[in-house]
């Protein structure tokens, strides 16, 4: 539990993201926050670098109800710091921190405030004897994560969530599949540095879909040299195809040479409105009368194009004829009907 956020054993997997300026930023950061948070973010993680970051988070959380993750490297004293503060989870390695009385410090802070801890392996930055013994492989990575695991279990700390990340999806899928063998503990799942929009997008549904298909995953972060704006609406994406979040789905054709009027406009305003508004349900735009309403029976509402006019039909059977020039007004007026 992140306070009253389960992380695990459910149905769910829970959205989270990272905010892009320093912490020390409080305005900005704050408004980071809230953005992500009205697009879907049920965690914001941020960067604690050094004692100004630490002490703002005392004034973030004062700010906000959004749920706040400090991320922390080697430190302990920042990590300490941020508890004290009121964060409410923390990313550390017990095997960076150092000293084991240092760890037990942190442990200590947590168990008195019931934080809990993700440890997370990077494929980038593994120790140097399972790289020299197993090589950048899933083997490696999960050896890793067990020596953070075995020195929080030896402090009776059992509130843990692990992360595996890779930039390769395949290697993140093994590194995955062997983690959920082989830990009791919820998954953080996620391709790290997986790159721009586009190919971001691709490299993180091509790793995480196998993962979520099968179960694994209890947490995710998209990460794209993007806003997390985008990074959250792959997410969503992602795990709605999964039926593991609701949100308005948009059906559409990609046209062929049936296509009887100028449709694409119409796929954008229709995305947006849904978007905008919230409507869960699943529309469909499609490019003509012969084939439209049939291939996207399961659609709640569409509009298929015609000559001179459009048709909308609900649940696959055409209620309305619309001269073309009104179609998207129309449209909108009886996706309303049926809004949820
Ligand atoms: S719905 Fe019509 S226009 Fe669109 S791809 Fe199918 S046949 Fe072509």
């Amino acid at each position: 539990m992140v306070r009253d956020l389960q992380i695990g054993n459910q149905n769910k997997v829970v959205i989270q993201t990272m905010a892009m300026q320093k912490t020390e930023n409080i305005d900005a950061v704050i408004e980071e926050i809230n953005t992500y948070a009205t697009h879907g973010a049920e965690l914001v993680r941020l960067a604690i670098l050094d004692e100004k970051d630490a002490e703002a988070i005392k004034v973030l959380k004062a700010r906000t109800t959004v749920l706040l993750v400090a991320d922390i490297h080697f430190d302990y004293r920042l990590a300490l710091k941020a508890i004290e503060n009121g964060i409410d989870k923390i990313r550390i390695n017990p095997g960076n921190i150092g000293k084991k009385a240092y760890v037990k410090l942190v442990v200590d802070a947590c168990k008195e405030k019931n934080i809990p801890i993700r440890i997370g392996v990077n494929a980038g930055s593994l120790e140097k004897d399972f790289l020299a013994l197993h090589g950048k492989t899933a083997k490696a990575m999960v050896l890793s994560a067990q020596r953070h695991v075995d020195i929080l279990e030896s402090l009776d700390f059992k509130d843990i969530v692990i992360s595996l990340k890779a930039s390769e999806p395949q290697l993140a899928i093994d590194a995955y599949r062997l983690a959920a063998e082989t830990f009791p503990y919820p998954l953080h799942i996620g391709i790290t540095e997986a790159g721009p929009l586009r190919q971001g997008t691709i490299k993180s549904v091509a790793g995480m879909a196998p993962l979520i298909e099968a179960g694994i995953g209890d947490t995710i972060r998209v990460s794209l040299s993007a806003s997390p704006v985008e990074e959250l609406k792959v997410a969503k994406t992602l795990l709605s195809s999964f039926d593991l979040y609701e949100m308005p789905k948009l059906i559409s054709c990609p046209t062929c040479g049936r296509l009887s009027y100028d449709m694409m406009p119409i796929v954008k305003k229709v995305e947006a409105y849904i978007e905008e508004h919230k409507i869960n349900l699943t529309v469909a735009v499609m490019g003509c009368a012969v084939n439209g309403p049939g291939e996207a029976r399961d659609a709640d509402i569409g509009i298929a194009g015609g000559k001179k006019e459009g048709l909308i039909f609900v649940k696959g059977k055409i209620k309305r004829k619309v001269p073309q020039a009104d179609l998207y007004d129309v449209f909108i007026e009886e996706l309303n009907k049926l809004k949820k």
